[in-house]
């Protein structure tokens, strides 16, 4: 029987789109051409991951057959409390298991072998490159699926309509990106939300560590209020960078001011088209 053709998302990136058989068995288990075997999906335990959650169960997406959430061992109690409550047993339902890879496979921790810190904290000239999310999601996340024998995939990272500009592809030649939200089922951030809202569950929680600073005023104003303990290890946080770092002072907020001094009621700086998380590329975190 002759097989199907299939657009790949190649056209994306400037390059004429191919066309390739698929197998229908593969064909069936989602509508973005794959020459890989086995199924993987980046979940981020954020907005877009709880509504894949919801269109994987709802069967408008195939079941992944590996799902991996990278501990970054800064993870908000929010993310944990959530998921744990309402994600897991539902992806449980349909033989789901989200896999914890843990931050024991990074290779690296706060500050790189050169003793950079790796978080995108605030200094008096700027703020300094997001590495955090390449070393404590990505690679460990290519790390764990090595761990479990995966030699080629294909991975979902969970962007949404909205975030077109980190859609990019992978760096790698044996794990293909794909995004489920911006072209099997296309929904913006807003869509999600309501999704999430239509399946009677509580609005989802903006997945992000607690110590990050790419957290905006409202994020850091509700980790007070409802996550003191979280709030308070941040400022911890925000304070041992800081001493350990005498050359440049290091914030994790924008003010530039100690996290527990921070007004968070205060206008900030506007966010511009891009840059609702920081501009942060990687797309394994914020979803
Ligand atoms: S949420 Fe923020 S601090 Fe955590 S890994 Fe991602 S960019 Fe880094």
């Amino acid at each position: 029987m002759k097989q199907p053709n299939v657009y790949t998302q190649a056209g994306l990136f400037d390059t004429a789109p191919q066309v390739v058989n698929v197998p229908t068995k593969r064909k069936q288990r989602t509508r973005q051409q794959t020459t890989n075997d086995v199924l993987t999906w980046s979940y981020g335990g954020g907005t877009q991951s709880i509504a894949l959650a919801l269109l994987v169960v709802s069967g408008k997406l195939p079941k992944p057959d590996i799902t991996v959430f990278c501990d970054t061992s800064f993870e908000a109690s929010e993310t944990w409390e959530y998921n744990n409550q309402y994600i897991v047993p539902l992806l449980s339902s349909v033989g789901i298991t989200i896999e914890i890879a843990s931050h024991d496979l990074a290779t690296v921790d706060l500050y790189g072998k050169n003793g950079d810190l790796l978080e995108p904290a605030y200094t008096q000239e700027g703020k300094l490159p997001t590495f955090c999310s390449a070393e404590w999601k990505k690679r460990v996340f290519r790390r764990y699926l090595r761990l479990q024998g995966v030699k080629s995939c294909v991975t979902w990272l969970g962007m949404s309509t909205d975030e077109l500009d980190r859609v990019k592809p992978s760096d790698v030649e044996w794990q293909q990106y794909v995004w489920p939200l911006v072209f099997d089922v296309p929904m913006s951030r807003t869509e999600c939300v309501q999704l999430v809202r239509n399946a009677g569950l509580p609005p989802p929680p903006k997945s992000s560590c607690y110590i990050c600073p790419h957290r905006r005023n409202a994020q850091w104003q509700r980790l007070k209020m409802y996550y003191p303990q979280d709030f308070q290890k941040a400022v911890t946080h925000d304070r041992m960078i800081r001493e350990r770092d005498k050359l440049h002072s290091v914030y994790l907020h924008e003010s530039r001011q100690p996290l527990d001094q921070v007004d968070f009621t205060q206008a900030e700086t506007p966010v511009l088209f891009g840059e609702e998380n920081g501009g942060c590329q990687s797309g394994y975190c914020f979803v």
